[in-house]
């Protein structure tokens, strides 16, 4: 039997194929070939089928890419959302609560005016009322700082979570979940 010599379309090796044989596999590569006898060349052609099982590992690659930026998106979440952490009495992080912030605020404002009108009527020292001004300032910058974090750490969060959508829609659609 006569054999001709066929460039893989696949990997571009040489293949030594008998004249007679129409379909092939790269021993290089493991492409599935058609050989094509034209008038003047033979020449080898890449078989649909691997065409689209390359498309289908091309999609899986983007889903594995995609999804390690997703990874990646919320370990960023993770260490930003940190900035916008309030410490509780026993050290520990946590997110801001803009309602318990207020109501701290008024609990301390109101210890405060009970603090100046009972120190006032006792007759005490001038400094003694004076300690609740302090105090009331104190409970409302508190409230004003939670707030100030809380909406700050709302506009990051929704913007990472817009992100985070659109990566978990593009997953879908290359045909990753
Ligand atoms: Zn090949």
């Amino acid at each position: 039997m006569k054999v001709t010599k066929v460039c893989c379309q696949g990997c571009g090796a040489d293949l030594d194929v008998d004249e007679g044989i129409r379909f092939v596999t790269c021993n290089f590569c493991g492409a599935r070939l058609e050989i094509v006898h034209d008038d003047t060349v033979t020449h080898s052609r890449l078989l649909e089928k691997i065409g689209r099982q390359t498309d289908a590992m091309a999609g899986d690659l983007k889903v594995i890419r995609l999804q390690n930026e997703l990874e990646q998106l919320d370990r960023e979440w993770q260490a930003d959302s940190q900035r916008f952490m309030v410490t509780g009495k026993n050290g520990q992080a946590s997110a801001p609560n803009p309602v318990a912030g207020i109501l701290m605020a008024i609990v301390g404002i109101a210890f405060g005016i009970f603090w100046i009108g009972q120190t006032s009527r006792m007759g005490a020292p001038a400094f003694f009322p004076l300690f609740g001004f302090v105090f009331i300032a104190a409970a409302a910058f508190g409230a004003f700082r939670n707030l100030a974090k809380s909406s700050g750490m709302n506009q990051a969060r929704s913007g990472y979570e817009r992100r985070r959508r659109h990566l978990l829609e593009q997953i879908e659609r290359a045909g990753g979940r």
